[in-house]
């Protein structure tokens, strides 16, 4: 740290994301992404916009919104892009928390909320899910809190239904409840509908999982007009242009290509009920995960070890060494010969 740092961040803890190797070639299970390229159309259109790097991008996304609310049933006041869903996130931490308007958040769920709340002065409640993962739905009801719930959750891939969503939303009228929907296109069920019913509710998305675009960072939230106004003003405060002209093109190529789309969502769901079978099958303990990934627990071999054990394999998975989830890796699902390969080498280590 330089002896310039603001005081303000003395004590600032980063996110740490999963690794990103460049030296030797890995089976990537680590980070959630998709084992599939992005969409043939979503890559020629993103070139073509290339070709006017000169001008700056869109900042109100205009071909993007229109596609996007077209397809989600929803007016273009509802609706914001941002640079990946970590930044509509990162907004949303500013725009609607503060000393009044304390977080709340399961004690586990994503890592970066913590870092959102500390780097924004927010304090924060982590409320204990249950010793199964599960979350109990009168935790969080009447809180007073500004609530961020990922649905599906992660690391463990479980969710919540609606009718738990309606009960958080309807009471705390005061505060946003935001669910964080990185993963809904896996087997969740959208809460995108409820937003004309609850004023207080913010819905966030990405193009990272499911459309294959992580690289591209494209994300977008979704509420009534009034609270995307707000989410706006922290846009237009911080970085008007947070989207770049080949990312939002690419966007709208994805968006087209609902077939490709589709087809690689049932593949990943196809792919994790064969391995979450295989995985139960070698006495692991996993959770119902509705996400693009497991989160597996072997029988008699440390969590830590196996992640390990695996990387001495070329394979990468996610492991994260706190208490609860020591004994756990989260493992994204990769194409069908990759999640092969993993479960031959768990095997071997087993044996
Ligand atoms: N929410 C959850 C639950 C996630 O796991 C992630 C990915 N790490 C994100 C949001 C952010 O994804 P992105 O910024 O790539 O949209």
């Amino acid at each position: 740290m330089s002896r310039f740092f603001s005081e303000k961040y003395a004590s600032l803890v980063p996110y740490v994301p999963g690794e990103q190797p460049k030296t030797r070639q890995f089976i990537k299970l680590n980070t959630n992404e998709s084992p599939f390229p992005p969409s043939p159309l979503a890559v020629s259109m993103a070139a073509k916009a290339a070709e006017h790097f000169e001008l700056y991008s869109d900042p109100e996304c205009r071909d993007l919104k229109a596609i996007a609310c077209q397809q989600l049933g929803i007016c273009e006041e509802e609706i914001l892009f941002t640079n990946g869903s970590d930044e509509i996130l990162n907004f949303a931490f500013m725009a609607f928390c503060d000393a009044n308007h304390p977080a709340a958040f399961p004690d586990i769920t994503y890592g970066f909320y913590s870092v959102f709340a500390d780097l924004n002065g927010v304090p924060y409640e982590a409320i204990p899910l249950a010793e199964d993962f599960s979350l109990n739905v009168q935790d969080y009801m009447g809180i007073h809190k500004t609530i961020f719930i990922a649905n599906p959750n992660a690391p463990t891939g479980l969710t919540i239904s609606l009718s738990d969503i309606e009960r958080i939303a309807a009471t705390n009228p005061d505060n946003v409840v935001v669910i964080d929907e990185a993963y809904v296109d896996f087997g969740g069920e959208s809460a995108v509908p409820l937003i004309h019913k609850y004023d207080n509710l913010l819905i966030t998305r990405t193009f990272s999982k499911s459309r294959s675009m992580a690289g591209a960072r494209l994300g977008f939230g979704i509420g009534c007009k009034e609270l995307i106004a707000d989410l706006n003003a922290i846009k237009y405060s911080t970085n008007p242009y947070n989207v770049n002209s080949a990312t939002m093109a690419a966007g709208v190529g994805a968006l087209q290509d609902e077939a490709y789309f589709r087809t690689n969502c049932a593949a990943i769901i196809q792919t994790r009920a064969w391995v979450t079978e295989q995985l139960r099958h070698l006495g692991f303990r996993v959770t119902e995960s509705r996400g693009n990934f497991v989160f597996a627990a072997a029988p008699n071999y440390p969590g830590q070890k196996l992640y390990l054990d695996l990387k001495a394999k070329g394979i990468l998975v996610r492991h994260f060494q706190t208490p609860r989830l020591k004994d756990y890796n989260r493992i994204t699902i990769g194409n069908r010969m990759q999640m092969e390969e993993l479960l031959r080498a768990i095997e071997e280590l087993m044996l």
